[in-house]
């Protein structure tokens, strides 16, 4: 058997289409619900916001849907994304276990999100849009949506958490040499960032409100639209080139997860290794794994509740049926910036409640033990949200090893931790507070968010 360490493929084996799991799930997810009228969202309501064609890929059952040429040339300049096998940290573990990563840190952003930023610019561009306004937590997806909106000649303006907007200047800074303008949310310039502001002047931000403020600038204008970096069903699909990639490397080396791993925050990068082996479950018959891995802090998989509820803080999306911690959870200052969300997509909801994946919660120091180890042993310096996929799959090596037994692990290494140096800083320093919100904080946090009733 030949030795792989990095498994690359060609740009002609890229996949050309996105897989939608929609098509393959055996309990569709509830119709999102307009909370004004109490009755399913139609397209028409979406489109003030979105363009036609990412409401259509919304709510599309279609099982593959193809990839534009504009955007496919865009993908070419990274894409395909290496596999690793993580060799090295396998030796420093001792495990009898085959690491596999899947990196998405390679590319201009730093992470998965150009994969649903360059299609997200280009259908809007397409459809006449003039601007685009969207939030940011880390960064990450502002400078993902700078490079795409400036290639393809769209003005983008970008609501950056105020307590990220002060963690990672160099994040803002990036985001205007794309030529894009970054406010700190909340801001004075929505009503809904002043009315944060008023009842908490310090207000650390969270993506909840946000959304609100890019959300509320989009509707006001007809050229201008607005733009999210997770959760909605369209930005999942885009995001699952990476799993159809990783499942053609991975044959390549003659192998087969028997576990797939994500960190988790509005689901994206997640849901984008998962899916297609989720696919190969619900098809094929096989048993891989999938596994989920959020903060401590904000965990809406594993102790959020199922329910309708808003993905934004003021109320301006539409009723989604998602596990929740409230759409007015400001969740604690931890690094993970982009894992920082009060709910979880709709189609992540809907599988973990029919029990197709499985979700685990860590905190943050555990995490960057974990990354820390994976820098030394592999050299890629991750993401403070990667951390968390990096502890999830050491989870699983430490386990197989103490049943005795050899498992195949594949896990999402979503970015680099680049411009998040001051959180490694932190950690050596020991200034790294773990924090764990309370059954009780939830019950709190539900309560103060109650929705209108559906019936
Ligand atoms: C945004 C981000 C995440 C979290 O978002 P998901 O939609 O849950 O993937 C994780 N890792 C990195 C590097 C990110 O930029």
């Amino acid at each position: 058997m030949e030795k792989f360490t990095k498994i690359l493929l060609t740009e002609n084996e890229m996949p050309r289409q996105w897989y939608n799991i929609m098509a393959d799930m055996p309990n569709k997810p509830l119709p999102p619900i307009n909370p004004a009228t109490g009755k399913p969202v139609g397209p028409e309501d979406l489109s003030v916001i979105f363009p036609m064609e990412l409401i259509r890929q919304e709510v599309s059952t279609e099982r593959y849907i193809d990839i534009p040429e504009e955007v496919l040339d865009l993908y070419r300049t990274f894409r395909p994304s290496p596999l690793f096998r993580a060799r090295n940290l396998e030796k420093a573990l001792g495990t009898k276990s085959k690491i596999y990563y899947k990196y998405e840190g390679g590319n201009y952003s730093g992470s998965h999100k150009a994969n649903t930023a360059i299609p997200q610019a280009y259908y809007n561009k397409q459809e006449g849009v003039r601007r685009i306004t969207t939030e940011t937590g880390a960064g990450q997806w502002g400078s993902a949506m700078s490079f795409a909106c400036n290639h393809f000649g769209l003005e983008l303006l970008v609501f950056m958490v105020r307590v990220s907007f002060n963690q990672k200047p160099g994040r803002k800074l990036m985001m205007n040499t794309y030529n894009a303008r970054v406010v700190p949310s909340p801001s004075t310039m929505t009503a809904a960032g002043r009315k944060v502001l008023e009842a908490d002047p310090d207000s650390p931000g969270s993506l909840g409100i946000a959304i609100s403020e890019a959300m509320e600038i989009a509707a006001q204008d007809p050229y201008t639209k607005y733009s999210l970096g997770s959760v909605l069903n369209h930005v999942i699909l885009h995001q699952t080139i990476i799993g159809q990639e990783a499942m053609i490397q991975l044959e390549k080396a003659g192998d087969y997860p028997d576990v797939v791993i994500g960190c988790f925050g509005g689901g994206s990068n997640f849901s984008g290794i998962a899916f297609p082996f989720l696919r190969e479950n619900f098809t094929k018959g096989k048993n891989t794994r999938l596994v989920a891995v959020e903060p401590a802090s904000c965990p809406k998989l594993t102790k959020g509740k199922f329910t309708y509820d808003f993905g934004d803080q003021s109320g301006m999306t539409p009723l989604l049926p998602m596990y929740t911690l409230g759409h007015n959870f400001i969740p604690d200052k931890i690094h993970a910036g982009g894992l920082r969300y009060h709910g979880a997509g709709v189609l992540v909801s809907q599988l973990r409640k029919d029990g197709f994946i499985e979700a685990k919660s860590k905190f943050q120091r555990e995490c960057f033990e974990g990354a820390i180890l994976f820098a030394r042993s592999e050299g890629i310096l991750p993401a403070p949200e990667s951390s968390y996929a990096v502890a999830g799959a050491l989870d699983e090596a430490r386990k197989a090893d103490l049943e005795g037994v050899s498992k195949t692990i594949l896990f999402n290494l979503s970015g680099h931790g680049h411009f998040d140096i001051t959180a490694y800083e932190k950690y050596f320093e020991g200034n790294l507070p773990d924090h764990e919100t309370t059954a009780e904080e939830i019950e709190q946090s539900l309560a103060n968010s109650a929705v209108p009733v559906i019936s």
